[in-house]
């Protein structure tokens, strides 16, 4: 291979922490700031942010909800009202304590999420049943001033979307909790091609003030977890804090019962480390900001660059089409749209003009097929949903070959360092074992399943009576 055209990323197994940072800024996602933690998304990680928000928010407004937009900043009293809400955030929370050159009367904070200014608004809005339900939803930044910071993972400043609804009945918020749940199992597995583990966290893991919270956790390619969006149900928790009231059919007074969910841009990172590989990003079809990238070949001659653009307008019908007309030669193109993860390239030249045929190149396998011109439109859409599903099904056998069982905490130990994963263990329910746990292998609960087996009927950990199995895993 032309060598002197890669530029240089890391290998996976070599050191997979760098090759996620080459991958990263290499294939121009993201520039880092001055501002410590914080990182810009530059114009190509943002068409991916922007392709994944689209048929997010798509979905979300097909169930039913309205977007809204709350403001930046929060005044201390507002936060507090919530007594496990407040302690949850307080850590990683930034201040703001003066205006021009004036101190502030009350300091604000920059949101680390909404729930508290919802609250407030729910509080002016819902009086009757005839209010109810309320779903809304937000686009926003939130701040969390957090000690370490990697690019999408984890950032001071990160983008998502944040829903907050408000129902009659705990039945009714239990279905919307889940519903929502699933619309983000749909997004990741159906548009990022990412296979997911739903199920509930535990009472140690779950969110600052809600009373039950449900997880998609997905594995990446190094065998550690990510949690890839989270549902709460809130119960009353939050609405006796804040004293958001209706007036039932019977004319008595009803507290209500609220849901928040969210999903972050931490999804992008999720993205990288599920799908790439040693020549950079793999960005499934239905995500990608480019799903076809034209390279004419010897373009100087006659006749290449008018064929190559009729192509580009004529495909624009069936996919997100590019072409790369500059100067450089075709072997940088290549390994550039290889490393930028566009799954598929286009590859057209005089020849190919005369023999009435392109040549397709696939990012996943790398294959080539020459394909004739009378069937591109048709053998185009089948690649893209050929690749769609061969990123999930590639995704799903890792992390099956990656989920382990443990009986004994010194199997679950040794499991976690020969081959780093998922693993399935019996828990007793005690906070002191889920410590136990963490404190001596590193991993973390990342959620009971919905889908439970009964693997033994003792404790992984303390080996008394369990009827719960977990999923455990080293997190990021
Ligand atoms: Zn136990």
């Amino acid at each position: 291979m032309a060598k002197e055209f890669v530029k240089d990323i890391t290998a996976m197994d070599e050191d997979f922490a760098q090759w996620y940072t080459d991958v990263v800024t290499k294939a121009d996602l993201i520039d880092y700031s001055s501002v410590r933690g914080s990182m810009i998304i530059r114009p190509y990680g943002y068409a991916l942010w922007e392709n994944i928000k689209n048929e997010l928010d798509r979905r979300i407004k097909e169930t039913g909800h309205e977007n809204v937009y709350m403001p930046l900043f929060i005044p201390e009293s507002l936060l507090q009202k919530e007594k496990d809400h407040v302690e949850g955030f307080a850590p990683e929370v930034a201040w703001v304590t003066q205006g021009g050159s004036e101190p502030l009367a009350e300091r604000l904070v920059v949101r680390p999420t909404s729930e508290v200014l919802f609250c407030e608004h729910y509080k002016n809005i819902i009086h009757s049943y005839r209010d109810l339900p309320k779903l809304y939803n937000q686009w926003a930044n939130v701040v969390r001033w957090e000690k370490t910071t990697r690019p999408f993972l984890r950032t001071l400043e990160f983008l998502w979307q944040e829903g907050h609804t408000a129902h009659a009945t705990d039945e009714e918020a239990m279905e919307e909790t889940i519903r929502m749940l699933n619309v983000y199992a749909d997004v990741l597995e159906n548009v990022l091609a990412i296979p997911v583990v739903k199920g509930q966290k535990t009472e140690k893991e779950k969110f600052a003030g809600a009373k039950a919270t449900f997880t998609v956790e997905s594995l990446m390619h190094d065998g550690k977890a990510l949690q890839s969006g989270t549902s709460h149900h809130f119960g009353t928790g939050f609405a006796e804090a804040f004293g958001i009231q209706y007036t039932d059919k019977d004319g008595k007074l009803q507290y209500v019962h609220q849901t928040s969910w969210g999903f972050t841009t931490r999804v992008i990172g999720a993205l990288i480390m599920v799908h790439g590989d040693d020549r950079g990003l793999v960005i499934p079809p239905k995500a990608a900001p480019i799903q076809v990238m034209i390279v004419p070949i010897a373009q100087h001659k006659e006749g290449v660059l008018d064929f190559a653009y009729d192509l580009k307008n004529s495909l624009a019908k069936v996919a997100r089409v590019d072409i790369d007309a500059s100067d450089k030669k075709p072997g940088w193109k290549f390994n550039e749209y290889e490393m930028k993860g566009i799954p598929v390239r286009l590859e057209v030249g005089p020849k190919d003009i005369e023999n009435k045929q392109v040549v397709l190149v696939r990012r996943d396998t790398l294959e080539k097929v020459v394909v004739p011109m009378d069937q591109l439109e048709e053998q185009l859409v089948s690649l893209l949903d050929e690749i769609q599903s061969n990123l999930y099904n590639k995704a799903l056998k890792h992390r099956e070959e990656r989920t382990s069982v443990a009986y004994t905490l010194d199997e679950l130990k040794e499991t976690l360092e020969s081959k780093p994963g998922f693993i399935k263990a019996m828990w007793c329910g005690e906070l002191a074992c889920e410590e136990k746990i963490k404190e001596e292998t590193g991993a973390t609960s990342r959620c009971i399943p919905f889908e439970q087996e009964k693997l033994s009927d003792q404790c992984v950990c303390c080996g008394k009576d369990a009827d719960k199995m977990v999923y455990w895993a080293k997190a990021y």
